[in-house]
């Protein structure tokens, strides 16, 4: 293929826009933060559950809200070939709560726990930090109302990005009420910006009909401007959402976890009650949150379950790969690299690299014909601890030489003994 072709063949075959691969060495990272998200979960004894990725749109309209940014703008859907509407899914809890009412779970003693973990579709413009295609890691708690769950969710976390050494990351907390004290905060608002509609921006002005609290977190500067004086949610809560909300603070007091408290956070599902929280950086710019969450007590009985409440989050991992990007060092998987100097010692190579397997230890065997001097650059970039040397006369004499890359030494020996004795860190 001539190299015009080459071009013109790979133009065909292009990576969708807001699309990514993920390969070495950035996959490690991420193998890393899904073995340190599954160790945490495990912790606090959250179960995996796997969902799929396809649904029937009805469930995201219904389920996340038909006035949300999702459901209005970022949803892939598509027609099946006998006609169904179906979505490739935007988030995890709508297919969560599916599960949880289609197999009964909920005549399982109460709390559950589950977790899960893979990607999610939206339609959005790509740019830093925000993908058409993203990673989520989420947890959702069903059957608790107690906010000791939305604490013990929001220490596991902190745990969780501390030991991935993101310390000075904020937790962001709120209140958003419910379904008693919600409606006259509503008509607050709605008066609060009715002289004020001419300057807010057009999403908001159709916003102040359909969900007036989306005003709040709405980025445009108009609006962010004409929210000045705003009339505060807390101010409005019911003695119950209240009461939630100060025992919520006061278990994150117990245990000093720091947060603020952001008057502001009424985020962007429709399914939220009372709690909502969202982990933000300085560090990624305009795309600062890497977690989000919250309590979602309707959600349960409106997909036809018994009245349940839940609470529940999703990372997006992207954004935490993002951050750990520049300091992360390389994982120190050591290994071994077998060199083949002479074809005929191939197969024994290969007998070799089993009986080393068989005690745990991670192998490559050259395949193909090289250089000494090229096979020890594999080796290396393979972050290889040792590299054996195999050719005739060794085989011969039934030994091998070796080479430790780490503390530059060098020898030979009998195979059997160098089996015996050597020690990788695996
Ligand atoms: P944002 O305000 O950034 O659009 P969101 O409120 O839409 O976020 P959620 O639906 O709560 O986000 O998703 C939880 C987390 O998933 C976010 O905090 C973010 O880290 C990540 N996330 C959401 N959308 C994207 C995207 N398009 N690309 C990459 N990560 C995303
Ligand atoms: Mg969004």
């Amino acid at each position: 293929m001539t190299k015009k072709e080459r071009v013109t063949v790979l133009a065909r075959f292009n990576l969708l826009k807001g699309f990514e691969d993920i390969y070495p060495p950035e996959v490690f990272i991420w193998q890393w933060i899904e073995t340190k998200a599954k160790e945490h979960f495990n912790l606090y004894n959250y179960e995996e559950i796997k969902l799929p990725i396809v649904e029937s749109t009805d469930l995201f309209t219904r389920g996340i809200g038909e006035g949300t940014d999702i459901v209005e703008k970022e949803m892939y859907s598509f027609q099946d070939k006998s006609g169904r509407l179906l979505t490739l899914r935007p988030e995890g809890t709508a297919s969560m709560v599916r599960c949880y009412v289609e197999n009964n779970l909920f005549n399982r003693p109460s709390p559950q726990k589950f977790f899960y973990y893979g990607p999610m579709f939206r339609y959005e413009r790509p740019q830093k930090g925000r993908q058409r295609q993203f990673y989520q890691i989420g947890a959702e708690a069903l059957g608790i109302d107690n906010p000791a769950i939305e604490a013990e969710m929001l220490l596991m976390l902190s745990r969780l990005l501390k030991t991935l050494g993101l310390n000075s990351l904020n937790i962001e907390i709120n209140s958003i009420g419910c379904d008693d004290c919600r409606p006259q905060y509503k008509k607050e608002l709605r008066s609060f910006f009715e002289d004020k509609k001419s300057h807010l921006c057009v999403d908001c002005n159709r916003r102040y009909e359909s969900n007036p609290l989306r005003i709040l977190d709405c980025k445009v500067t108009n609006c962010i401007e004409s929210r000045q004086g705003v009339p505060v949610l807390a101010q409005f809560l019911c003695p119950n959402c209240s009461r939630h909300y100060s025992a919520l603070k006061g278990f994150l007091d117990e245990f000093q976890l720091r947060y603020v408290q952001n008057d502001n956070l009424v985020r962007g599902l429709d399914y939220y009650t009372r709690t909502t929280f969202e982990i933000t950086t300085e560090a990624l710019g305009a795309q600062k949150a890497v977690c989000a969450g919250g309590r979602y007590d309707r959600l349960v009985e409106q997909f036809g379950g018994p009245s349940t409440p839940a609470v529940g989050f999703a990372i997006g991992v992207e954004r935490i790969v993002a951050l750990l990007k520049d300091n992360y060092k390389e994982a120190q998987r050591e290994s071994v690299f077998i060199a083949i100097i002479d074809e005929k010692a191939e197969k024994k190579a290969h007998k070799i690299a089993e009986d080393l397997r068989d005690k745990g230890i991670v192998v490559s065997v050259n395949f193909g014909k090289g250089s000494l001097k090229n096979q020890l650059r594999k080796a290396d970039r393979l972050n290889s601890s040792h590299v054996i040397i195999l050719g005739e006369e060794e085989l011969s004499r039934d030994k091998l030489s070796w080479k430790n890359l780490r503390n530059h030494t060098q020898g030979e020996g009998k195979i059997d003994e160098f089996l015996t004795n050597i020690e990788v860190k695996a």
